[in-house]
């Protein structure tokens, strides 16, 4: 596909008009810098004319003088453009990048969960890095591209102008050269592909090799892997040589052309000079200029190879930044001064594709500061219907309303920061301990903080952390148990203080005694708000003012503890399996 069909099929004119347009009286600017570059740089054929003529020939002094000082202006021009094109077009593209880099992060940022539950997080990521990059080939390349172009078109003027005759056998030599480039250079782009397929595979051997060292062992197989990867690496050691072999004969030949082109001309050029029909330094003055445009040439042809691959690149970061969220503010969104925590479900349906409906005709009233323990087996729906409160998906039918508003009415903002989640796994942010807790409310005092901690149980252990509230954690920092990690995720929860709260508790197993400090954190958190618990513990369940048991993405039963159990129905078998057992391990303790 030629390039400009290319173009136009791309959003190559968006980028431009999107990110480079704000910029054009810089880059404006740089193009007639780059125009100075271009002309400064055909100017050495001028020099050698009136040193061949002037001062060698006829011996004159004063245009000795003058073409010595005239070059010394001419190239401080030229260093000073060159400088401010470099600057400047860093300065450009530098903008550029970080303001494309700036609206995708945005977009992604905003994204509803759908999205993420969808892509890849390595793709996302290549399209930040590589991609962002690759487009932006396309401009932080123009400017010397330009300065190129002017310096080859210049130079073929002054070849035209000095000798037309000399100039068409010259030019008539050009499609010799690009006859052998074209030939080699699709030989070498595929030799090259073959040396990144089988890097790529050479890649996987050793990641496989490495992450399932274990299988390999037990299998005893370490033999075979080594076979296997020795022979991709022989392999990959074949194409990189057939590429080099191809790519070393290129330039010899290219340069052997190049003189045979400049002995012609040299030759038919001298027997003019000879003839007295040329001078001497007009000879000078066409080699040389001729000579200019074959450097500038290569470049340009390199940049265009370039733009090939930077136009994919483009469309690969608009597939961001055209990204739609599927859940959005309505207009004139209803901004609550407080919500009380009253959750009504009504007919509530939702499915995450038209394939299935993976919540079936819910119906559930929550009173303000009950808690709702959710049961039922691994994939009943207890999370997806948690995550529809705060809208990370909305319903497909019916709705859900706080304190008797449709939650899609609400600011979705407002909305989330009333509504705490605390996670079965706690992610933690890289920072210190004060960053974590304040996540949610920024501006907490010190006081607050620290009643936080208390109520978490977690102001004691947080005190012996080599700096306290200061110490690093996550992955740069200091590891966590479980337990303090959970602990830590609660007291940020109770620092930001919202009327409901939303607790996936944690499956993983803790040993008794962190057990009791968290569960102790937990009612503290749950007192005094609406709260929905995924229930795994059996003190969650005794305590609950409602149990809901789920099957199927459907509500079959709801009651206290009592209640359920004297119904004899679901949930008492699934107290029996699932939690009956939790009772004996209670009480042996
Ligand atoms: P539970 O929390 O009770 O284990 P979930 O709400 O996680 O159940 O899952 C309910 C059903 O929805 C399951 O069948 C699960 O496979 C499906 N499901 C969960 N998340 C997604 C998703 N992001 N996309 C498609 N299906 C999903």
């Amino acid at each position: 596909m030629s390039l400009f069909k290319k173009y136009k099929e791309s959003r190559v004119g968006r980028f431009l008009k999107d990110y480079a347009w704000p910029l054009k009286y810089r880059i404006v600017a740089l193009l007639f810098l780059s125009t100075v570059i271009g002309v400064t740089g055909a100017a050495p054929s001028f020099v050698i004319k009136y040193l061949t003529d002037d001062v060698l020939v006829n011996k004159n002094q004063k245009v000795l003088l003058l073409v010595c000082l005239g070059t010394m202006v001419i190239m401080l021009f030229k260093g000073l453009s060159a400088y401010y094109t470099n600057l400047w077009g860093a300065k450009i593209s530098g903008q550029m990048t970080m303001n494309i880099r700036g609206d995708m992060y945005e977009k992604v940022q905003n994204m509803s969960f759908d999205y993420f539950s969808e892509s890849k997080s390595g793709d996302v990521m290549s399209r930040f890095g590589i991609d962002t990059d690759k487009a932006l080939t396309i401009l932080s390349g123009a400017a010397k591209a330009f300065a190129d172009m002017m310096q080859v078109v210049i130079s073929l003027v002054i070849v035209f102008i000095t000798n037309p005759k000399l100039a068409l056998i010259a030019i008539f030599l050009v499609p010799m050269v690009s006859a052998i480039m074209k030939k080699y250079s699709r030989r070498l782009r595929n030799t090259g592909k073959d040396i990144q397929e089988s890097f790529g595979k050479l890649n996987t051997i050793l990641q496989e090799g490495i992450t399932g060292i274990r299988v390999i062992k037990a299998f005893a197989t370490e033999k075979f892997e080594i076979e296997k990867y020795k022979t991709e690496n022989s392999n990959n050691f074949y194409h990189l040589i057939r590429n080099k072999r191809l790519d070393a004969r290129i330039k010899p030949m290219v340069e052997y052309v190049n003189i045979v082109v400049i002995l012609a001309i040299l030759y038919y050029g001298g027997t003019l000079v000879i003839q007295g029909k040329m001078t001497s330094g007009d000879l000078m003055k066409f080699i040389t200029a001729f000579a200019l445009v074959g450097e500038p040439l290569k470049r340009l042809s390199d940049y265009i190879n370039a733009l090939n691959s930077a136009i994919p690149a483009v469309d690969r970061l608009y597939e961001i930044l055209e990204l739609e969220s599927t859940i959005e503010n309505k207009e004139n969104p209803y901004i609550p001064k407080k919500i009380e925590g009253i959750v009504e479900f009504e007919n509530l349906d939702f499915a995450y594709n038209s394939e299935r409906d993976v919540l079936k005709n819910l119906n559930l009233s929550v009173k303000q500061g009950e808690m709702v323990a959710l049961v039922g087996r691994s994939g009943s729906g207890k999370t997806t219907l948690v995550n529809l409160i705060p809208r990370f998906y909305d319903a497909t039918n019916g709705s859900i309303k706080i304190d008797g508003i449709d939650t899609r009415d609400y600011d979705v903002y407002t909305l989330r920061k009333n509504i705490g989640v605390v996670p079965q796994e706690t992610f933690l942010f890289s920072g210190s301990v004060r960053d974590t807790i304040i996540y949610g409310k920024r501006n907490a005092s010190d006081e607050e903080i620290e009643k936080a901690l208390r109520m978490a149980n977690a102001y004691n252990f947080v005190m012996e952390l080599p700096q306290g509230l200061n110490t690093e954690v996550g992955e740069r920092g200091v590891l966590l148990s479980g337990g303090q990690k959970q602990r830590l995720a609660i007291a940020r929860a109770i620092l930001e203080n919202p009327p409901i709260m939303i607790l996936d508790e944690a499956t993983s197993a803790l040993d008794t005694e962190s057990e009791r400090l968290v569960q102790d954190a937990l009612d503290k958190l749950m007192t005094n708000r609406t709260t929905f618990v995924i229930a795994h513990r059996l003190s969650t369940i005794l305590h609950a003012d409602k149990i809901v048991v789920m099957e199927n993405g459907e509500i079959m039963e709801v009651g206290t503890h009592n209640e359920l159990l004297n119904k004899k129905g679901i949930y008492t078998k699934l107290y029996e399996t699932q939690f009956g057992k939790l009772e004996e391990e209670t009480i042996n303790a």
